[in-house]
């Protein structure tokens, strides 16, 4: 994840403003929200610290409110989370039509939305996929995935544990949540933990020369493992870092030695899926098998809810009360991921994005033309990529143009998170799905303009 550079809390002028889409009418950060950023800097912990100085009153579309009149064009989704644009009035109408019955909690007790949300689920899935488990975060449901793959690798044979996933991978903060309770019954699942875990490389990165499938056998035997001892290969469809896409072809081939193995592949499209990358999901890109999805962010545009896809052979495994959470399929979160699928489906989201993103990732390519020594890769597909900073002429991230990028950016009225990937190098861009156009192209030209005052200086 990013190396935890700290944005300036000095207010600084900065050239006004205005047009259809941005504006920007004050010193940057405002002088009245740095009360509201000292009280959240004394009464929370320092890791949820690190991003652009601004504080959201309101997001609607593809902008960003502040409470002082600013109002940025937005390329980050929060973080990749409202695909569907900000603040749709089909979700705030099917999360209001819930609160209103009322009806804001029932724990496991079946609730209407959750039935009408795992039959959408499940219909949008692959064929061989035919039951959803709803959880709330994407870390949640990575670690359902996991334990899932572990528990039927355990029943095959007491040797098929391992677990493989890639270098550079992120797929949650809560692994540890387990292996930390007292019930060890409850965590036969992930004993040996550390030993089984085991990182490949990943084939997407632009660092990695060799690129083909003998990659992941090879690493494989280095490390001693056996074929037959991997219950699951999971990884992030396009890796989040810098958003970069593994070769088609190893995909299949990975797939193919899955299926071979009899090891489970799981696609973790916590980013990926909802139309994201411009297909429904994400891994239809390699045109591979899926065994599990992990589903997160994009589901709802809005509310935490995540969610495990997978077949009744393999998620039929544990008994009724024995695989839940408290929050599981809460009415609100469920109503939300159901309305924001209706309008991905029915605003055909993820076509748009394809068309869309040709426009962006076109328009970074120029900027990778002009700053060949500057740029390592530019990546994405769809509305998501990211532009791998790195020291003149070597591979090495460079965080500080990243940092700066994203700085002078926010100053300009085009919002991203923080810088992403390997020591903090890869400026992400993830706007809604929503984006016209012509709103691209106006961003684009503001991010030029922040690279040049970054890099011609
Ligand atoms: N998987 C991926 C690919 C992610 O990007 C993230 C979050 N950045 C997670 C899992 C974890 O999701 P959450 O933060 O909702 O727990």
């Amino acid at each position: 994840m990013g190396a935890g550079k700290q944005f300036s809390r000095e207010p600084v002028d900065v050239p006004q403003i205005m047009t259809d889409n941005r504006e920007i009418k004050t010193k940057l950060p405002v002088p009245e929200s740095l009360e509201v950023l000292a009280d959240l800097e004394k009464h929370e912990p320092v890791s949820m610290q690190g991003q652009p100085p601004i504080v959201w009153s309101k997001a609607e579309g593809f902008n960003v409110y502040d409470p002082w009149g600013n109002k940025w064009i937005d390329w980050s989704c929060g973080v990749l989370i409202t695909s569907a644009g900000h603040g749709r009035s089909e979700i705030r109408d099917a999360v209001k039509a819930v609160i209103d019955k009322p009806l804001l909690a029932t724990y496991c007790f079946p609730n209407p939305e959750r039935s009408r949300l795992v039959a959408k689920l499940t219909e949008v899935a692959p064929d061989n996929i035919d039951r959803a488990f709803i959880l709330t975060t994407g870390s949640e449901g990575c670690e359902c995935a996991i334990k899932l793959a572990r528990t039927r690798g355990l029943n095959i044979s007491p040797d098929k544990k391992v677990f493989i996933t890639f270098e550079g991978d992120f797929h949650g903060r809560t692994l540890a949540s387990q292996l930390a309770g007292g019930l060890p019954g409850l965590k036969n699942w992930c004993s040996d933990m550390g030993e089984t875990f085991v990182q490949v490389p990943w084939p997407g990165s632009f660092r990695l020369k060799d690129k083909s499938f003998s990659m992941f056998e090879k690493t494989l035997e280095e490390k001693g493992i056996k074929a037959e001892d991997v219950c699951g290969v999971m990884c992030e469809t396009y890796q989040g870092g810098e958003a970069s896409f593994a070769p088609v072809e190893y995909m299949q081939d990975l797939a193919a030695w899955c299926k071979k193995n009899n090891a489970l592949l799981i696609y973790d499209e916590v980013q990926a899926g909802f139309g994201r990358t411009g297909k429904f999901w994400g891994f239809e890109h390699y045109g591979t098998h899926v065994d599990l999805i992990c589903c997160g962010k994009g589901i709802s545009s809005s509310l935490p809810i995540a969610a495990v896809l997978g077949s009744t052979e393999v998620m039929n495994q544990y008994a009724p009360g024995s695989m839940t959470s408290t929050h599981a399929a809460a009415p609100l979160g469920c109503a939300a991921a159901f309305a924001n699928i209706e309008v991905i489906l029915n605003e055909q989201l993820a076509d748009k994005a394809a068309a869309r993103g040709e426009i962006l990732i076109n328009g970074l390519n120029r900027l990778k033309d002009k700053y060949p020594d500057n740029i390592g890769a530019v990546n994405g597909k769809g509305m998501v990529a990211a532009i791998c900073m790195v020291k003149p002429g070597t591979e090495e991230s460079d965080a500080d143009s990243a940092h700066s990028i994203v700085e002078k950016c926010f100053q300009k009225g085009l919002l991203m998170f923080a810088p992403v990937g390997p020591g903090g190098g890869s400026v992400k861009i993830s706007p809604p799905l929503i984006m016209p156009e012509d709103v691209i192209s106006e961003s684009l030209g503001i991010l030029e303009e922040a690279m040049a005052e970054t890099l011609d200086a």
